[in-house]
């Protein structure tokens, strides 16, 4: 069998060194054809030397002689700036897209990816947060799969393997409720980021952490389910399930529930949607159900954990709003980060943004590039107050 060419754009992040983890693991199988960085010129060169890439790709433009110099031994063609992101992906040699660069910078280079006729396999959920309704369209027209990466999506999608035409009731998102899920309002008050970044059940990027101790990222995840799985916004319920095994399940019209379960593991959803619809052996742990003796699950609470029901709001309101959402918390986010912003208050900030910013309700790509923009300045302006 010919060797499935991958393209990945966030090879030095959290997905992007384990979805190289999974391309070692299955020589004969894939290949990383391209990889690209925004700033880690240190950690994508050890990585370019190692698995000899076709390109690579740095984003931050100013990075680039660094890159060049240190590959200048190697046949490796070596680009820089968000254009070289965008373009790279177009080649014919590239099988599939990974996309798993953070935030709204990876809209623009997986908009690219479909028009080029790359199944994406997606990480980056902020894309479909901002933009779902022009990506669906997108791959509509491109004919194009969007595989899911995110976990709770693989499992769900993994529940939908072999169920065409079954009518699904509804889609049960399970998440851990990250380190504050005991914490009274009083306590949320005074969490710092220290505290935030140690997520109890998995290992993941700074943002990603962040936005899931505030969970914020379980509502990011409800809209991409909306978008991926085509369920209205009162077929998605979230549980929390502080155990990380269920990783998300599904209910049919027959009252059916499928799940499917596993150690919280990344490889394992990065792998599926490299290989679906086969499955590949893997060395990854295996779940020992007795030593999890027990499974538990309880409702979230959207007034300590606002956010949620912020992108469910956001989901109701449909048009730019969720663009709203997620452009206001990647300035909270970062903030928080910076120790600007105190826990709570990024609730406040993301609230007050989406009174403010002017509503377009069938936005174009171009209102969304405009709207993140006025977003990004409202939430920033009020973090000046
Ligand atoms: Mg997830």
């Amino acid at each position: 069998m010919k060797k499935r060419r991958i393209a990945i754009l966030g090879s030095t992040g959290s997905i992007g060194t384990q979805a190289l983890q999974v391309i070692e693991e299955h020589p004969d199988k894939y290949e990383a054809h391209v990889l690209t960085a925004n700033n880690q010129v240190d950690l994508l060169v050890k990585q370019a030397r190692h698995f000899m890439p076709d390109s690579v790709v740095i984003a931050n433009a100013d990075k680039y002689a660094e890159l060049r110099d240190a590959l200048a031994d190697l046949p490796i063609k070596v680009y820089a700036g968000a254009d070289a992101l965008c373009e790279v992906v177009e080649s014919d040699a590239v099988d599939m897209v990974l996309a798993s660069m953070v935030g709204y910078a990876g809209l623009r280079p997986t908009m690219n990816a479909i028009k080029a006729g790359k199944p994406i396999a997606l990480a980056n959920k902020e894309t479909l947060v901002v933009a779902g309704e022009l990506i669906n369209e997108l791959a509509n027209r491109y004919r194009v799969p969007i595989l899911p990466v995110d976990s709770e999506h693989s499992a769900i999608f993994q529940c939908l393997s072999g169920e065409q035409g079954n009518g699904i009731e509804k889609i049960i998102l399970t998440a851990s409720g990250g380190p504050f899920r005991n914490c009274t309002m009083e306590q949320l008050a005074h969490v710092t980021k220290t505290e935030a970044l140690k997520h109890p059940n998995w290992e993941m990027g700074a943002k990603i952490t962040i936005d899931s101790a505030s969970m914020m990222n379980k509502g990011f995840e409800v809209i991409e389910a909306k978008w991926l799985f085509g369920v209205k916004p009162e077929q998605i319920e979230v549980v929390i399930h502080p155990q990380s095994v269920v990783h998300s399940m599904v209910q049919f019209e027959d009252g059916a529930v499928k799940a499917q379960l596993g150690v919280p593991d990344m490889r394992l959803p990065i792998q599926y949607a490299f290989s679906y619809p086969h499955r590949l052996k893997a060395s990854f742990d295996r779940l020992d159900f007795t030593r999890c003796a027990s499974l538990t699950f309880e409702q979230p609470d959207t007034r300590r954990f606002r956010n949620l029901a912020l992108a469910y709001e956001a989901l109701h309101q449909g048009g730019n709003m969720a663009c709203i959402v997620n452009a206001a918390n990647e300035v909270v986010n970062a903030a928080f980060l910076n120790d600007r912003i105190s826990f709570l208050g990024m609730s406040e900030v993301i609230e007050k943004t989406m009174q403010r910013a002017q509503f377009v309700s069938r936005p174009t790509y171009d209102d969304y590039v405009e709207t993140d923009a006025e977003a990004r300045r409202i939430a920033e302006e009020l973090l000046e107050k």
